[in-house]
């Protein structure tokens, strides 16, 4: 395939915001691939590198060598380019700019390959040692010196890693489904917007070619939806009504077995179980290998089963499940289910271990390689884990030397980054770890297991040692008084809080669902303005539902953003503010309204709790609050005593110092 080819696409992938747009446009560009090879490449390339996530290479060329790179391909100086790139702050556009400059377009320009373009790039990224720095600057101006502008803007951007096309991993996996397997469609979604100011039916209309299942009542409500394209339609697709019976039967949505394209039934929740099965194995396969582009692979030539059949890999890190969080003991139980078993949620960092053997690898949550930082760590799996091969999790927490206590994150985080003298850090911040869960064991994946019978398994291979390898202290209980004794120890032994975990649940890699949840010591709760909101949908409908939030710049009385909040106010009246009763008191300020959005005086103080501040460019204050929530009203509050930029700033650097 010819480079230029994927430029378009990148094009048409940036060219949209709408996630639903993107995902179409990279399932139809999936679909039209035949080979393996240029499958997988693609993936990669799309995700703007050569190189698995799992792996430990990255492209990773200095900026230094781009510049000179592009220096050598176009001839123009370091200095100019550098100067360039601050003005600008995207190397791609200049690169552009300097290619369709180029006076005399050279007559041995050859076109560029996907697999040119790839192999360059990833022998660039592997070249060590001595002239190895030419060498890359050789193998990317050679790709520069034959792409056109466009082509020019994208490989540089990749080489940086800053592919600026607004793809993640989620629109991959969703246009993975897509271009392989049924696409799922309910009456509800038809009417649904589908980017550009168009609803999903009207895409639907545009099709050809494709086999078409209808379910009957939908068929009519699609007849009714314009009739005239409707016509088209059957005129261009081979459209078949179905009953509940062929649909049941109906159990494989691989495209290349089912050959069904498109599928429309009536009901939104058969719809979305049929839809999200295949969302779910994607997930579960990408979470085990960590690498979209066998994924693409195995849902391309194998489709359900293929995906069924994917295998962790010892010592490629997974993907690990994470947890939510709750605010108070009863919530949590509400989240788990009673009886529950409670953790110390210790403050450390994540390991991931990986065994086989005497061979041992130690993996962060962020599946970073710590191995070398954590020689007693390994030596302590080598120890106290009686398995042959396993991977296994837990907190690792370092403790003060000579009283044993235990010590707060930040106090070990150096070890983590640590290249020098790693012998000598760890007699002087010793660590232990607790282990709270097995993903696989002799060869076996215990995800499935439900939590309770994967501790036992675990219990069976640890040989525990206290302040070296230890299972994570645990309570079993469905009573709120004993979850409040054991979460205040656990906050006096200078633990986080807890963590409840379902007993019965079993591991989902990479997601956050609420098998697990975390209490913590409630992070201090703002005080904010509302100054927008927007209007909600379906059964919230005639609400505003969610409200933009903003400080006060105490040096310039400014109200900045901060944050979008749509949780914590309640549906109907039990205890606590509705979604009516806020939309009552929004209602008369409105002062602009624009599609779903309005602007309102800024008058409404509410009191929100959040899970992190994190930065933002999306929001006027720089900040964001992560899951912003709704505690109560503020009706006592004005406008003038609402809470400081200065004081978020303040609150973020606190948290900096815990977060790793
Ligand atoms: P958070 O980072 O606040 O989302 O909380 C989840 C993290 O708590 C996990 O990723 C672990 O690193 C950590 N943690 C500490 N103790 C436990 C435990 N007993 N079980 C699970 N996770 C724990």
């Amino acid at each position: 395939m010819k480079y230029a080819e994927f430029v378009k696409l990148y094009d048409a992938l940036a060219s949209t915001t709408s996630k639903i747009k993107k995902t179409e446009i990279l399932a139809r560009f999936l679909e039209k691939i035949e080979e393996d090879d240029l499958l997988e490449k693609s993936i990669l390339l799309i995700m703007g590198t050569v190189f698995p996530p799992w792996s430990e290479e990255e492209i990773g060329v200095a900026t230094k060598l781009t510049i000179r790179a592009v220096s050598r391909a176009y001839g123009v100086s370091e200095s100019e380019i550098e100067a360039k790139w601050k003005e600008k702050g995207d190397l791609g556009l200049i690169v552009e700019e300097l290619a369709s400059r180029r006076k005399q377009v050279t007559l041995f320009r050859q076109e560029l390959s996907v697999d040119k373009v790839f192999e360059n790039l990833k022998k660039a990224a592997q070249l060590e040692g001595g002239g190895s720095q030419e060498r890359k600057i050789m193998l990317i101006s050679e790709l520069l010196i034959h792409a056109s502008p466009a082509e020019a803007k994208y490989i540089v951007r990749t080489v940086l890693g800053d592919l600026r096309v607004g793809v993640a991993e989620g629109i991959i996996r969703d246009g993975i489904a897509k271009a392989y397997f049924t696409d799922v469609i309910w009456e509800a979604l038809l009417t649904q917007p589908y980017g550009d100011g168009k609803k999903r039916y009207d895409a639907l209309f545009e099709e050809k070619g494709k086999m078409v299942w209808v379910e009957k009542s939908a068929y009519i409500s699609l007849e009714r939806m314009s009739s005239l394209k409707f016509q088209e339609f059957l005129k261009n697709n081979d459209v078949k009504i179905v009953g509940k019976e062929e649909i049941e039967k109906l159990d494989v949505l691989w495209k290349k077995k089912s050959n069904v394209d498109i599928l429309i039934l009536s009901s939104a929740e058969k719809g979305s179980e049929m839809k999200q099965k295949i969302i779910d194995l994607l997930e579960r396969a990408y979470a085990l290998t960590n690498d979209l582009a066998l994924v693409a692979k195995v849902a391309k030539n194998e489709g359900e089963d293929g995906l069924k059949r994917v295998k962790l890999i010892l010592f490629r890190p997974i993907r690990v499940m994470l947890a939510q969080r709750a605010y108070s003991v009863r919530e949590a139980f509400d989240m788990v289910g009673r009886p529950a078993a409670l953790e110390y949620k210790y403050d450390g960092f994540r390991v991931q271990i990986h065994k086989d053997g005497d061979k041992v690898k130690i993996f962060t949550r962020r599946l970073e390689d710590v191995t070398k930082q954590f020689p007693d760590v390994v030596e302590a799996v080598r120890k106290h884990v009686t398995a042959k091969r396993c991977v296994i999790e837990g907190e690792t927490i370092g403790y003060d030397k000579e009283t044993k206590k235990w010590l707060p994150f930040q106090k070990i985080s150096r070890r983590i980054k640590r290249k020098y003298e790693i012998e000598k850090m760890a007699k002087e911040i010793p660590v232990m770890t607790n282990l709270f869960d097995i993903v696989y064991l002799e060869g076996e994946l215990t995800i499935d297991l439900p939590f309770r019978k994967r501790r036992e398994l675990l219990k069976s291979i640890i040989k525990e040692e206290p302040y070296v390898m230890v299972l994570a202290k645990q309570l079993i209980t469905d009573k709120d008084e004993e979850a409040q004794r054991f979460f205040e120890e656990a906050l006096d032994l200078g633990n986080e809080g807890v963590m409840f975990k379902n007993l019965d649940a079993v591991y989902k890699p990479g997601s956050r669902v609420g098998y697990m949840v975390k209490l913590k010591t409630t992070l201090e709760t703002l005080d904010l303005v509302i100054v927008g909101a927007e209007w909600g949908e379906g059964k919230r409908s005639g609400w505003l539902t969610s409200y933009i939030l903003a400080c006060r710049d105490e040096d310039t009385g400014e109200l900045l953003t901060v944050g979008k909040m749509s949780t914590g106010l309640k549906e109907k009246s039990e205890e606590g503010t509705t979604y009516e009763e806020m939309t009552n008191l929004l209602k008369p300020l409105i002062i602009k309204e624009k599609g779903k959005e309005v602007e309102v005086m800024p008058q409404v103080v509410v009191e929100v709790s959040y899970e992190e501040i994190q930065k933002s460019p999306h929001y006027t204050s720089g900040y964001a609050l992560r899951f912003p929530r709704f505690v109560r009203l503020r009706a006592d509050k004005s406008v003038e005593e609402i809470d400081t930029l200065g004081r978020i700033e303040h609150l973020y650097t606190i948290q900096r110092h815990r977060s790793g």
